[in-house]
């Protein structure tokens, strides 16, 4: 049942949804909170208690950075106690970079931190904003008969669709349904009744304990997307950037690679060197097996970790946490396979 009573704070942070038509450039920019506030009068009539929190500058999330994650877990870090849930609105562009890195750095999260935004800004007559902007807050105040959050995790809701946050990826630029979680089932399925998947929800194992969160983070990374004809100065263009720790390469089929000489000589020497190289897969659905192929096992042998059916947004913001938590690579690379936040299938 959603609580009436419950208390959520609404994180604006930028994006289309509350975006306006600049005349003089006549393409949309981020406007401040009122442009949502005034446009949504549902949201004061609703009987909810919410408060909300404006980020100064808006962005659009294509300027999303890593110091706007850590800005992002602080707020909601300072605010934890207070608040029954969190409503973060956000750009779409990036939106599964920032619910994935979130995913990571919020620990021990029991209270639910939803993710929504919309593909016409607020003010339009037809917009989806105002329907993401309703469901979002009321899943955000869910309870269970035991008076627990229906979805204490990082989660994206759009339209009609609840997605576990690390799994989703942007699908489409055009229609209302934006994201896609192509792995994972979703949580739940909002029609005339929020119907939720209880069994796929992560719940923790005991309920009452503290947050904890994650600041620390490391950008080293990079993502190499193979293609057939891919020159070996491409590749070495970035297995040699300066100071790179981890590299993500997004493969063919089920993980399979070129298996000239060229391709696995710059591969197994940048391994060589101590970069982390993680495999994850190109196709939209599925997930990578190493052993599948005789291309896949090649690089197996050179020592590339498996990303079985990681999204590149989660694959990414795994390494940027994982790296920011320990210096040591070997210990990256030993944890890397693990399942931290629902992010793979295991
Ligand atoms: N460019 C916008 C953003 O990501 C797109 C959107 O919100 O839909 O901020």
């Amino acid at each position: 049942m959603p609580k009436k009573n419950t208390h959520i704070l609404l994180i604006y942070t930028g994006g289309t949804i509350g975006m306006k038509l600049c005349p003089e450039t006549d393409s949309l920019v981020p406007f401040d909170f009122s442009q949502i506030s005034e446009e949504v009068p549902e949201l004061t009539k609703s009987g909810y208690s919410i408060d909300s929190y404006s980020f100064d500058p808006v962005i659009d999330s294509s300027d999303v950075s890593l110091s706007f994650w850590q800005e992002l877990a602080r707020i909601i870090e300072t605010n934890y106690d207070r608040y029954d849930g969190f409503v973060v609105l956000h750009g779409t562009d990036t939106m599964s970079y920032s619910a994935s890195a979130l995913s990571f750095m919020l620990q021990n999260l029991e209270k639910p931190v939803v993710f929504t935004g919309s593909q016409l800004p607020i003010g339009m007559l037809r917009t989806d904003g105002k329907e993401n902007l309703i469901s979002a807050i009321e899943i955000a105040s869910e309870r269970d008969s035991e008076g627990h959050p229906i979805v204490p995790e990082v989660v994206i809701y759009f339209d009609s669709k609840l997605y576990r946050g690390n799994r989703t990826t942007k699908f489409s630029a055009e229609n209302f349904r934006a994201f896609r979680s192509p792995n994972a089932p979703v949580l739940a399925d909002i029609g005339i009744h929020i119907k939720y998947n209880t069994d796929v929800i992560r719940y923790p194992k005991t309920w009452g304990n503290p947050l904890t969160v994650n600041y620390a983070l490391d950008s080293n990374v990079a993502v190499l997307k193979i293609f057939p004809g891919i020159s070996r100065k491409a590749i070495e263009a970035i297995t040699h950037t300066e100071g790179l720790r981890a590299l993500v390469i997004e493969t063919f089929g089920s993980g399979n690679a070129p298996t000239s000489k060229m391709f696995l000589e710059c591969i197994s020497e940048a391994i060589e060197r101590g970069i982390i190289v993680l495999n994850i897969t190109q196709c939209v659905t599925g997930t990578v097996d190493m052993d599948a192929y005789a291309t896949g096992k090649a690089l197996q042998r050179l020592g590339v970790i498996n990303g079985l059916d990681s999204t590149t947004e989660a694959a990414t913001t795994k390494l940027f946490f994982l790296l920011g938590q320990y210096t040591d690579n070997e210990k990256v690379k030993e944890l890397l396979p693990l399942n931290l936040a629902g992010e793979i299938t295991k």
